[in-house]
């Protein structure tokens, strides 16, 4: 493998782990049923500005499209927006309101930078790294929203069909 495509898969890992972060920010609030919902608008941990947000339900996977803060609604431009980098530029913080951010949003683009640069390097071959990667992101993703009943259902059925899918390639592609 060349270094030109082990930075491609470096720089796809950047991405997807941004994306990852998306998914499990927003995807407990955008799948909340009403009970959760109640409890979430009634709790000290969301900001008023996310609450405002989940009771109009306008927080979804793509909805608002540019990333913001969660605290006070401070829609990121473009250089808060890089993987990693930005992170480490705002010291970790949000550049209005100064709120912490979750290190989670760091170690999530970290990891995924350093596991698909391995993935890539590892298998040598671009199917069975780009399955090795979407099967970690997922993973990922269920770590983290494991204990939201009603996105748990959900990744089990994404889960199940991205085993067959695994395993149709496997016998079809890989050998
Ligand atoms: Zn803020």
């Amino acid at each position: 493998m060349s270094y030109f495509e082990e930075c491609i898969w470096i720089f796809t890992g950047l991405i997807a782990g941004s994306f990852v972060n998306t998914c499990i920010d927003r995807l407990p609030l955008q799948f909340a049923d009403e009970e959760l919902r109640l409890r979430l608008l009634k709790s000290s941990k969301l900001s008023p500005h996310l609450k405002k947000l989940l009771k109009d339900s306008k927080i979804k996977l793509h909805k608002p499209t540019r990333s913001f803060c969660f605290y006070c609604g401070h829609q990121l431009k473009w250089f808060e927006n890089i993987p990693m980098l930005s992170y480490i530029l705002i010291k970790g913080h949000c550049r209005v309101c100064k709120t912490p951010l979750v290190p989670r949003l760091f170690w999530t683009e970290t990891m995924h930078c350093f596991c698909y640069g391995i993935f890539g390097w590892f298998f040598q071959n671009w199917i069975w790294s780009l399955f090795a990667s979407i099967n970690f992101s997922f993973l990922w993703i269920l770590a983290y929203c494991r204990s939201h009943q009603q996105i748990r259902i959900k990744l089990f059925f994404y889960g199940g069909v991205l085993l067959v899918v695994n395993s149709l390639v496997y016998f079809f592609i890989g050998k």
